[in-house]
């Protein structure tokens, strides 16, 4: 039985095409890498199974690189929106499987989704929010302080919490914290009992020092 390998091509060879077809290339499997430019197309074509010159807003282009027999085409033309645009609609028309595209702006991202693209990734925005999650905490919503290093505190419930009563929690007696309000969508549950279960998007007001309800806030009680 012969094993028939995915054949992948990516579309566009900037920053974030030659990213990813380096790194599908290194993986192993089968990458055609394309663009108008045949500087670009020089620079990766040591590195791909196939590096072709050629505009890919013309039908002809797409037609003769056989890409109708791609498993996964990733357009990664960012700048030109129109070329971006008329590629996705001409590989979705070629009935290309599975196309994830790039995009540069969320008008962009709405078109190319309405024009038939799998997936659509916008690489700066998409690493922005990543970078600034990691930098903050995610789960904190609003604080007081009643004397340094003890405050009242809103907090995301940790998903580490959903399903458990306070009861079970036991966050007063293991971290000194103690819950003292459950936010669930528009009604407020003051004077929280031990059999109160937490559930996913509830807002908690918790009260006690800030580096227990900081291991709360991480899951990690
Ligand atoms: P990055 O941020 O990933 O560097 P970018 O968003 O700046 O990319 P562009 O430089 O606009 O994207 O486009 C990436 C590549 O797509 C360029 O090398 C460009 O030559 C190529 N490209 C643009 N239009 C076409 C097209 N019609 N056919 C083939 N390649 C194209």
């Amino acid at each position: 039985m012969a094993v028939r390998r995915k054949q992948f091509a990516v579309i566009g060879l900037g920053r974030f095409g030659c990213s990813v077809a380096r790194t599908l290339a290194r993986a192993g499997v089968d990458v055609l890498a394309v663009d108008k430019d045949e500087a670009r197309v020089q620079d990766i074509a040591p590195e791909v199974t196939h590096a072709v010159q050629g505009d890919t807003t013309d039908e002809a282009v797409l037609t003769s690189l056989g890409l109708r027999n791609f498993d996964v085409v990733i357009v990664a033309i960012g700048a030109d929106m129109q070329a971006s645009i008329l590629t996705t609609l001409m590989l979705k028309d070629l009935g290309v499987p599975y196309i994830v595209a790039k995009a540069a702006t969320e008008p962009h991202a709405r078109v190319l989704e309405k024009v038939g693209a799998d997936r659509v990734v916008r690489p700066e925005s998409e690493m922005g929010e990543r970078v600034a999650h990691s930098l903050t905490d995610v789960n904190l919503m609003d604080y007081i302080e009643l004397a340094p290093g003890f405050s009242v505190v809103e907090i995301v419930s940790p998903k580490e919490s959903h399903g458990k009563s306070l009861k079970q929690l036991d966050w007063g007696a293991r971290l000194g914290v103690n819950i003292v309000a459950i936010r669930r969508g528009t009604a407020v549950k003051a004077a929280c009992g031990a059999e109160d279960v937490i559930e996913p998007g509830d807002v908690l007001v918790a009260v006690g020092p800030d580096d227990k309800i900081r291991r709360i806030e991480h899951g990690e009680f």
